[in-house]
């Protein structure tokens, strides 16, 4: 069950020998929303890895409204990543949309994202309950605390105990911010189970110029960590473009958690 059993039961989710999610330290996931070239990667990895952020994100097979927009790189972004994720020693979390995708993913990758419009795509779910890697589970755009909380159960009912939970906004009636960061979510999730908790504060505002004070906030608020789209040049990204920050951002970003972070115990 991913409910609590004790006040202090808490479940730690290694993503390497260096780094898991969920226990002293905050887990910092950057990188841009799509892998577009090795250069992007790199460079990406090369300005972050001494912010310090502890893994990388970017998605080959991405989940876009339309299907005329690009959609994704596929296994040479895999192997992007992967060539990245060895040079740089840095972990690696990429989105798995189907089934068919698994096996493929979990060689190159260190965590399976499942987005949010997947949440409760319950074949996914139950398959990914026997890989054998973590997996981030982002909540759907307008999913219930409880639907959510049932989505990571079927994962670990189907035998893998590894899930990270993700926040990510949920969708309102204001169309000021891409969608609205539910932190009530994060403390009460923090409350009813054991599971770390993630906040994606980039998918919650859509404006790159809100992040910095959300990101502090879910830090604040007991997050175990954040995933935060960046790129090295926001404005070319070729996808989620008004939301990213730039490399120079995402290393000021990071420096100014650490006093918030050992204010609520925690290490950065
Ligand atoms: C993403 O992480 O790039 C993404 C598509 O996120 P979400 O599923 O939260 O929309
Ligand atoms: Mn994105």
């Amino acid at each position: 069950l991913v409910t609590k059993l004790t006040s202090d039961h808490k479940t730690i989710v290694p993503l390497s020998d260096l780094v898991s999610i969920g226990g002293a330290e905050i887990v910092i996931i950057g990188g841009p929303c799509t892998v577009e070239s090795l250069s992007q990667m790199e460079t990406v990895a090369r300005t972050l890895k001494s912010a310090p952020i502890q893994a990388l994100r970017g998605g080959v097979y991405k989940p876009r409204t339309s299907p005329y927009a690009f959609q994704g790189m596929g296994s040479e972004g895999l192997e992007i990543l992967a060539s990245v994720r060895q040079r740089y020693d840095l972990p690696v979390v990429t989105e798995v949309m189907a089934i068919s995708q698994i096996e493929e993913i979990a060689a190159a990758a260190d965590m399976l994202q499942v987005g949010s419009r997947n949440m409760q795509n319950f074949d996914l779910l139950k398959a990914l309950g026997q890989a054998k890697k973590p997996i981030l589970l982002k909540r759907g755009l307008a999913a219930t605390i409880e639907e959510f909380v049932m989505a990571a159960e079927y994962i670990v009912s189907h035998g893998n105990s590894q899930v990270v939970l993700c926040e990510r906004g949920i969708r309102s009636f204001d169309a000021y911010t891409r969608n609205v960061l539910d932190l009530g979510a994060v403390a009460a999730l923090r409350q009813i189970t054991h599971l770390p908790i993630l906040v994606d504060p980039s998918h919650a505002a859509g404006k790159r110029e809100l992040i910095a004070d959300l990101s502090r906030a879910a830090i604040a608020c007991g997050a175990d960590g954040l995933i935060v789209e960046c790129h090295p040049d926001p404005e070319q990204s070729v996808s989620d473009a008004r939301q990213a920050l730039c490399l120079a951002d995402m290393v000021a970003l990071v420096r100014s958690l650490k006093p918030i972070a050992e204010a609520v115990g925690r290490k950065l």
